[in-house]
C-alpha cells in the first residue's frame, strides 16, 4: 500500500499484514519523521534511500510496530510514557503481556532467548526491545515536521496505545483498533476490553475524513468506520457469549482454551504466543462474565489453577 495525504506519506508492504504495520512518513523541508516503523522491507529500504529519518514516533511497543527501528539507526526514537520503561525491559514486556504468568520457567527462558530475534513464520524481525531516547505528551499538540500532531491516549489494546490525530489534514491513524475480522486484540494482561471499546467510540468524535488502519484494512472515511466499528466490536460480545454459553453448558475450565474463542485449536500447536494469547483472552472475558455473575469464583480459580503456570505474575497494574 501507498497513499499520500497532504504531506503524509503512508507505507504498508503486503496490505500491512502482520508482522506488518501501516507507517506514516511526514517531511518538510526541515526534518523526516516516522510514525510507527513496521511497513515491510520493501517501503523502508525505499524510505532510508529517499529520506534522512530524523525522528520515529511509536504508538506502542508491540514488535510489529517498532521492529524497522533498527533500520534507521540514526533516528532519535520516542514513545508513549507509559511505554517508555517497558519498550527497553523483556521481563516488563513479558508482564505486561501474560507470558510471565502463562508460561512455566522453563518454556519462558526458552521464550526469552527466542526474542533475542523475533521470527513471524520464516521473517526475521529482530529484536523485541529497544531502548528509546524519549517519551513524548499524550493528548497534547506536538509539532512533526511542520504539521501539529496529537497522541491521543486510546487504552484497551494496550495500556499506552496512541492514536496520532493531524487534524490540519484530517488523518486519525488507529492503528490496532485494526477493524479485521479477527476482531479486537486485548489478548494480553495490560489490555482492557472496556477501554478498547471506549477508545474504539473515541475516534468517531474526532473530526476525521482520512481513517488509517495498521493492518489489512486500509484507509476508511468517518462513515465507513461509523459502519464497520459496529461489527468490529460485536466480535466482542460473540466472543463473551460463546463463553458464557460453554460455562452454562458445563465445559470444564481445562477445556475451555480448546474451544476456539480467539484461535482454532490448530492454530495454538506449537505457538506459545497463540496459546497465552487464547488464555489470557479468555481470562478477560471471565473477569468480565464474574462482574456480571455470570460465572462463579470458583470456575475462575480452576481455570487459573490450570493455564496459569505463575500465578504470582497473573495481576498486572492493579
Ligand atoms: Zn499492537
Amino acid at each position: 500500500m501507498y497513499e499520500k495525504i497532504g504531506p503524509i506519506e503512508i507505507f504498508g508492504d503486503n496490505s500491512s499484514k502482520v508482522p506488518f504495520c501501516t507507517t506514516l512518513l511526514l517531511t518538510n523541508n526541515r526534518e523526516s519523521i516516522l510514525l510507527d516503523c513496521g511497513a515491510g522491507f520493501d517501503s523502508l529500504a525505499h524510505i532510508k534511500k529517499t529520506y534522512d529519518v530524523d525522528k520515529i514516533y511509536l504508538t506502542h511497543h508491540h514488535i510489529d510496530h517498532m521492529w524497522g527501528v533498527s533500520h534507521f539507526p540514526e533516528a532519535k526514537v520516542h514513545i508513549n510514557p507509559l511505554d517508555f520503561e517497558k519498550v527497553s525491559d523483556l521481563m516488563a514486556i513479558s508482564h505486561a503481556d501474560g507470558m510471565l504468568a502463562v508460561l512455566e520457567e522453563e518454556t519462558f527462558q526458552l521464550w526469552l532467548k527466542q526474542q533475542e530475534n523475533r521470527r513471524f513464520g520464516d521473517i526475521a524481525v529482530g529484536k523485541r526491545t529497544l531502548r528509546p531516547d524519549g517519551n513524548y505528551p499524550m493528548d497534547e499538540l506536538i509539532e512533526i515536521a511542520g504539521v501539529d500532531v496529537r497522541f491521543i491516549h486510546a487504552p484497551g489494546h494496550s495500556e499506552g496505545y496512541t492514536i496520532p490525530y493531524i487534524e490540519k489534514y484530517g488523518v486519525a491513524y488507529i492503528g490496532d483498533i485494526d477493524l479485521t475480522s479477527f476482531g479486537p486484540f486485548y489478548n494480553e494482561l495490560e489490555a482492557d476490553i472496556d477501554d478498547f471499546i471506549a477508545s474504539a467510540k473515541k475516534v468517531l468524535d474526532l473530526d476525521v475524513a482520512h481513517i488509517v488502519t495498521g493492518h489489512h484494512k486500509g484507509i476508511v472515511s468517518k462513515q465507513e468506520y461509523k459502519e464497520k466499528i459496529v461489527d468490529y466490536l460485536n466480535i466482542i460480545e460473540m466472543r463473551h457469549e460463546q463463553i458464557a454459553h460453554h460455562i452454562r453448558n458445563g465445559i470444564s475450565p481445562a477445556a475451555l482454551p480448546e474451544q476456539g474463542i480467539f484461535y482454532r485449536k490448530e492454530q495454538l500447536v506449537g505457538s506459545p504466543l497463540r496459546r497465552k494469547s487464547e488464555i489470557i483472552g479468555i481470562y478477560k472475558h471471565l473477569e468480565r462474565l464474574s462482574h456480571e455473575g455470570g460465572v462463579s469464583v470458583r470456575f475462575i480459580e480452576e481455570y487459573i489453577q490450570q493455564h496459569i503456570a505463575r500465578q504470582e505474575y497473573l495481576n498486572y497494574g492493579q
